[in-house]
């Protein structure tokens, strides 16, 4: 009955198991129970016929207890309230993972922005900035990229909050191209943030160089992620993208698969139209397929829920690694585990994306910009460092590394949450017994 439940939902039922294994007060739960603000807005947009078009986009900061809330921007046909609410309290836990000074928000608009033409996007992207300019900041909300939303995308629209707060402020917003602020690495650091996930753990996993891969989802962390493994020595079989999938048990060529991809795009510099499919040398599979496919490392990397109680059965992978979010939802989570599959989960997994954009954040409030190797050696020493300790956790208590990463996260978070005073703190101050400050 479970699958019936929202994606909110599902994403607060982690908790739960993380909770036995953290001591802390229950009044960090209820402050985390629900977001601290969410916004939803209309987006009027002249097309290119003349027409004027509204499109619905939202806003939600979850929790800022740890600093600035964080977290991209969706353009997609199937976003809402929920997924964008679930996003944002995937956010807190992630930058809690990585010990990030950041809390957690999400962004979103209802949009097909396949259908739309590139002024069209641009008049979108600006659109949704002068909607939402009053509620971020780069003191208070920093947006970023997500699914169909890209470097180019972050240009336009911090360019919008430039010109409607008068002043440059690029560390408002993450993702930025080079050009305008961006940092080095930021484009491949979620696929980047992965392969040292895997790498950190691949003996106690069983698998390295030589293993087999299924990526499900081509984009920006499939991609990124699939050329970094299979220039380490693993054998990259198949990919997908919302069109379909590739089989090629020999192995595929990572970079011309994504080079066909990119060469048949309309839109060559927003979207690729063109689809992994059309790729030669290959056997044309589902998505469905992909995920059941005999291999020994299978990375979903597209949208939320495409592992369920359904098909988790039909997972033959040793492991897999969550470069998107939610891909498995509570029901599967506990069938892989029941097989012996190790799940990497997304809140550390893909965390490598919002770890750059604090790099980036950092290097926009300094002027001060670093060097390729500078920003990869700091993001590998995070992701190996977080996730040696999450399996040592993991081990100790004989639990599963999602509930590990979620207790490790929750810890940081409690920490920061009661340094602002309890039910205990405030009971003693009234009773008299507390003196705030000592004589
Ligand atoms: P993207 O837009 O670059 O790529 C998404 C890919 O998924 C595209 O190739 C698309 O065709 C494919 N896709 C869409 N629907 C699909 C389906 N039903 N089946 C198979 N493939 C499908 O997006 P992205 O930035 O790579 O994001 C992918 C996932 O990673 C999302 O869950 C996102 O939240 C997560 N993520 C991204 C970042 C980042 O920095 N980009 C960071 C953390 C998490």
């Amino acid at each position: 009955m479970g699958e019936e439940k929202t994606t909110f939902e599902n994403a607060r039922q982690r908790l739960n198991a993380a909770m036995e294994h953290v001591d802390f007060p229950s009044e960090v739960i209820e402050r985390l129970k629900y977001p601290k603000s969410s916004l939803r807005v209309s987006i009027p947009v002249r097309m290119d016929d003349g027409s004027l078009k509204t499109f619905t986009g939202f806003r939600v900061r979850y929790d800022d207890t740890r600093g600035p809330t964080k977290g991209g921007i969706r353009f997609h046909p199937q976003v809402d309230l929920d997924e964008v609410t679930s996003l944002a309290f995937w956010m807190v836990f992630k930058c809690a993972v990585v010990d990030l000074p950041f809390g957690g928000g999400k962004g979103g608009v209802i949009v097909d922005p396949k259908e739309l033409s590139l002024l069209e996007l641009e008049r979108l992207s600006r659109g949704y900035i002068d909607a939402i300019a009053d509620f971020i900041g780069p003191d208070t909300d920093i947006p970023a990229p997500d699914v169909y939303t890209n470097p180019m995308i972050m240009g336009w629209m911090t360019d919008e909050y430039n010109n409607i707060t008068r002043h440059k402020e690029p560390s408002v917003i993450t993702g930025k191209p080079l050009e305008l602020g961006g940092s080095r690495g930021r484009d491949s650091a979620t696929g980047r943030g992965g392969y040292f996930v895997t790498r950190e753990l691949e003996k106690q996993l069983g698998i390295g160089p030589g293993s087999t891969v299924a990526v499900q989802g081509f984009g920006n962390a499939g991609y990124w992620n699939a050329l970094f493994l299979s220039e380490a020595g693993y054998k990259v079989v198949a990919v997908s993208d919302s069109k379909g999938a590739i089989y090629q048990p020999n192995g595929l060529d990572v970079k011309s698969v994504y080079q066909f991809k990119q060469q048949e795009s309309t839109l060559a510099n927003a979207y690729c139209h063109g689809s992994v499919c059309e790729v030669r040398d290959h056997e044309v599979i589902t998505n469905e397929d992909l995920l059941a496919l005999d291999v020994d490392f299978l990375v979903p990397a597209a949208l939320e829920n495409a592992i369920t109680a359904k098909n988790a059965g039909t997972i033959k992978a040793k492991a897999l690694l969550e470069l998107a979010n939610g891909p498995v939802t509570p029901e599967a989570d506990k069938i892989l585990f029941e097989k012996g599959i190790h799940v990497l989960p997304d809140i550390l997994a893909n965390a490598g994306g919002v770890t750059v954009s604090y790099f980036e954040w950092v290097q926009n409030r300094n002027g001060f910009y670093w060097g390729s190797e500078e920003v990869d050696d700091r993001l590998e020493k995070i992701m190996r460092q977080e996730s040696a300790t999450i399996w040592a956790f993991a081990q100790e208590r004989g639990i599963d590394l999602r509930t590990a990463a979620y207790a490790h996260s929750l810890s940081r978070l409690s920490s920061a949450i009661t340094a602002k005073g309890t039910k205990d703190y405030f009971h003693k101050i009234n009773t008299g017994s507390y003196k705030a400050v000592s004589a």
